[in-house]
């Protein structure tokens, strides 16, 4: 079962809510049971976000590269190669932050 603290939002995964909030430190009474359709989408979400969150660290590790391509200028197929990838690398870490967000708003967090 699922356990969200009403205070801080903390999600507690248990039998039982805790007697304290790990996070804000409130009372157990403050902890609500998720439904179980919303801990459904909570549960399948988790993994989904861990492979955004992994995604969008990945990106950054190929925008650094594509700039440090773009700062020694080999020639104008290396350039072009690295500004497709700065661009690429871009907009996707923007898609997935927007999707990330998506999921916060839509309960598919947690
Ligand atoms: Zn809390």
């Amino acid at each position: 079962m699922l356990f969200k603290c009403s205070v801080c939002g903390f999600i507690w995964d248990g039998d039982d809510a805790p007697d304290k909030c790990p996070k804000c430190g409130a009372p157990k009474e403050k902890f609500n049971k998720l439904d179980d359709d919303v801990a459904g989408l909570v549960l399948k979400s988790r993994e989904t976000n861990d492979i955004h969150m992994k995604l969008a660290v990945h990106l950054e590790i190929i925008a650094d590269l594509a700039k440090r391509g773009l700062e020694i200028k080999l020639d104008p197929g290396c350039v072009d190669v690295f500004e497709k990838a700065q661009k690429a690398a871009y907009e996707l870490r923007q898609m997935v932050k927007a999707e990330l967000a998506t999921h916060m708003t839509k309960q598919k967090w947690g």
